[in-house]
């Protein structure tokens, strides 16, 4: 009897089986989608499989697949595959999964010609193959023959018309055949209208590669051609020409006639780092960021579907682009955390990017100045081979030097605030002379980080979340939540005890800002954090930055990223121990590499940089080695470390949480399931825990945890399984968080 699985792109860990007549099943292929019928519902699933078997449930039971909703697979086999691959490993639902790789506009409409077909302007002839049951005929076969070649090109998704004229002497009659027989159809290619492509962008020429960037391009291009399936660490200084690297090698898979797919963390997804690529590539590029409306997310997808565009930049979750003959895929700043999604299906990017290329047999790049350690460790494993840029790619540009400022030595400067002490309000003087550019950096957005009791010590706390509450000024004065968002005036009692006085601790970006204006009255101070600006409006200020608009830039975490900023010659890490004081074994290594990141704004055109970093553990070898620019000592240092505490990369982790409205029963159901995976894990799984999460409630909601440490891959699995299966209270959520990253 002929079966279908199929997986419904809703929350569900299942797959549903349907009976499939033998005409459906003729023409049915892994990936479709198809109508299918779940209780009352009509929903639209996606065919996992078909085969001729023997149902599990009575054949009376069984409900018939619906309609077919497209003749050729939506999800290329290659792509499904990796997600239940993906879906498996993280033992995340198929259905949640899917939803990962198929726009809105795909899972809920059903129309065919959301696919292929169209309705917007035309601006090429697309050739596709049409899979066919009955063999070749002897014509095609001949693996000389204009037809077969071009058939066997088709294998790997449609091209356009005009680019098999360029590589097929007489394609157009070949093609023709092809059409007549059956093998191939002809359809529209479609204009793919992009919101960042709003203005044109000149094509550049591409500068002469330094030694050290042709020999990793050179390394990658090779591996390219012969499928080598490698995977390479590209280790370059902050400004050593990384991203040259990758419009390189792009480039040459294209000329191959693979696809690529490039990531980059959320916040480096900027119209001047998309006008690069557009600028080498020309306009065929999908551009994949959270802001896209349902409408243009559906563009880009049906755009690379197609096989009309082969090149997707974007987060993330562009890792899931339907990338047609996936060659290469390079992710950008790869130890950087945006990469773990933290919802839902708790995927890392880099990991998986890794996976799926593997997967195609092609390659994969991670480029960083501040290589994760995994992939440190996976480099010294043998499993990626490491390219080096030692040096700024621009002659002039060298590293920046780094001073280290005291706090518990250096009491506040002028202002009297404790984050500006004299030798930086100095380092200040000197840009602003000198009309040069200064970046400061705070983790801490608002005035500030807290609202003391003075009679009785304690801290104004928001009412659902188990964290202080953050006052802010500027607008109406105020106190949020970071958590949940909650707001409130500013409170004159303490809550606690009745008190009168309440002092404001410490400071932010927002306090920051406004001493700075105080203390420099005629240069122009702006501010970059969350509060004044999401997206398109971060864009607008980093550009009044590059049009030196602005003197001293004060933000949080967004001015660290990727930014080319060529006048900015001064940097100052205000307080460098928010982050190392961070309940997490990844404390050094995020705190390293965002000092390390933060430095590289500094000195990257024709001026020598300086950076300023505050802290009081000068002698902290973290520091220390980040003032020194030295990554490789940082990774002996840090790994010893780990290898001590049996952290990663010295084994594998997975965090179970349990999130309700009652903490009694958060607690208990925790304490039994950690019963649970305590009897299945036997030896060679440590479990720690279970014990209140560092952050204890987050909209009202207490948060339990317990960790599981495991050298073994396999074992840590199979007791994550045994913890999914046990039976739980329906007040109590159970998140499995495999490799997690938020210790929190
Ligand atoms: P990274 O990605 O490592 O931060 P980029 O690729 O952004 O580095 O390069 C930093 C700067 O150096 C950019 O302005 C870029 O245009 C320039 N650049 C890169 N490679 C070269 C080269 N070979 N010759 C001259 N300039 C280069
Ligand atoms: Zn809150």
């Amino acid at each position: 009897m002929w079966l279908a699985s199929v997986a419904v792109p809703v929350p569900l860990g299942q797959s549903f089986t349907y009976s499939v007549t033998p005409a459906q099943a003729a023409v049915c292929r892994r990936g479709m989608r198809v109508q299918c019928e779940l209780g009352r519902r009509q929903l639209i699933g996606v065919l996992l499989n078909v085969a001729d078997r023997e149902p599990e449930i009575a054949v009376d039971k069984l409900k018939p697949l619906g309609k077919l909703i497209e003749s050729e697979p939506a999800l290329p086999e290659e792509l499904l595959d990796f997600l239940i691959e993906l879906s498996r490993y993280y033992l995340a639902p198929i259905g949640e999964v899917l939803r990962l790789a198929l726009p809105a506009v795909e899972r809920t409409q059903s129309s065919t010609e959301n696919l292929f077909g169209t309705k917007t302007k035309m601006v090429g002839r697309l050739v596709q193959q049409v899979h066919r049951i009955e063999p070749c005929p002897s014509e095609v076969k001949n693996p000389k023959g204009q037809a077969a070649l071009i058939h066997d090109a088709l294998v790997a998704g449609p091209r356009l018309m005009r680019d098999l004229e360029k590589q097929f002497k007489s394609a157009r009659a070949a093609v023709q055949r092809l059409q007549h027989q059956g093998f191939v159809r002809i359809v529209a290619a479609t204009e793919v209208k992009n919101p960042f492509f709003a203005q044109p962008v000149p094509r550049d020429m591409p500068p002469v590669l330094t030694q050290a960037q042709g020999d990793a391009v050179t390394a990658i291009s090779t591996a390219l051609e012969t499928a080598a399936r490698q995977s390479f660490l590209l280790h370059g200084v902050t400004a050593s020409g990384k991203t040259e690297v990758y419009l390189h090698v792009v480039q040459r898979c294209l000329e191959i006639g693979r696809g690529a797919l490039v990531l980059v963390p959320e916040i480096a997804l900027t119209p001047q780092l998309v006008g690069r690529f557009r600028a080498r590539l020309g306009d065929a590029i999908a551009v994949v960021h959270s802001a896209l409306s349902d409408g243009e997310r559906h563009q880009m997808w049906k755009s690379l579907r197609s096989g009309q565009v082969r090149v997707a930049v974007g987060a993330r979750s562009a890792l899931f682009a339907p990338v047609m003959n996936l060659g290469l895929i390079c992710v950008d700043e790869e130890h950087d955390s945006s990469f773990k999604q933290e919802e839902g299906v708790r995927y890392h990017a880099r990991d998986m990017a890794l996976w799926r290329a593997h997967r195609v047999g092609g390659v994969c790049v991670l480029g960083s100045a501040t290589p994760s350690l995994t992939s440190e460790a996976l480099a010294q494993r043998g499993l990626l081979e490491k390219l080096v840029l030692p040096a700024r790619a621009r002659q002039a540009a060298v590293l920046p030097t780094v001073e280290i400022i005291d706090l518990c030595r250096n009491k506040a400067g002028p202002t009297g605030d404790r984050l500006l002490t004299l030798p930086l309000v100095r380092a200040l003087e000197k840009v602003l002379e000198s009309q040069e550019q200064a970046i400061l950096f705070l983790n801490r957005r608002g005035f500030s980080p807290s609202l003391l009791c003075d009679s009785c010590g304690s801290i104004v706390r928001c009412p659902d979340c188990s964290i202080a509450l953050t006052v802010h000024r500027v607008g109406k004065p105020r106190v949020v939540c970071h958590m949940c968002d909650y707001q409130a005036s500013i409170p004159q009692i303490c809550p606690t005890c009745k008190g009168t006085e309440l002092t404001e601790e410490g400071a932010g970006t927002e306090r920051i800002e406004a001493a700075l204006t105080q203390l420099f009255p005629s240069a122009h101070v702006a501010r970059l954090d969350r509060d004044v600006a999401a997206g398109a409006k971060s864009e607008a200020i980093l550009d009044r930055m590059r049009r030196r608009e602005i003197d001293i830039l004060v933000g949080t975490q967004m001015v660290t990223k990727g930014h080319d900023l060529p006048d900015v010659t001064l940097v100052g890490v205000l307080d460098a121990d928010a982050a190392l004081s961070m309940p997490d074994y990844r404390a050094a290594e995020r705190t390293f590499q965002l000092l390390v990141q933060v430095a590289g704004r500094a000195g990257r055109g024709e001026h020598p940089g300086h950076v300023v970093v505050q802290t009081r553990q000068p002698e902290s070898p973290i520091i220390q080695c980040a003032m020194r620019h030295d990554v490789g000592a940082f990774l002996i240092y840090e790994n010893e470390l780990r290898r001590e505490l049996d952290y990663p990369p010295y084994s594998r982790l997975a965090l179970v949480r349990f999130e309700g409205l009652d903490e009694n029963l958060v607690a208990s159901e925790a304490k039994k399931i950690a019963r649970i995976a305590q009897r299945a894990a036997g030896k060679g799984v440590k479990l720690s825990g279970p014990a209140p999460a560092p952050i204890t409630r987050i909209r009202n909601r207490w948060r339990y945890r317990f960790l599981l440490k495991s050298a073994d891959r396999q074992r840590l699995r199979d007791v994550l399984l045994a913890v999914k299966r046990a039976p739980v209270d329906r007040g109590v959520r159970v998140i499995i968080d495999v490799d997690p990253m938020n210790m929190l």
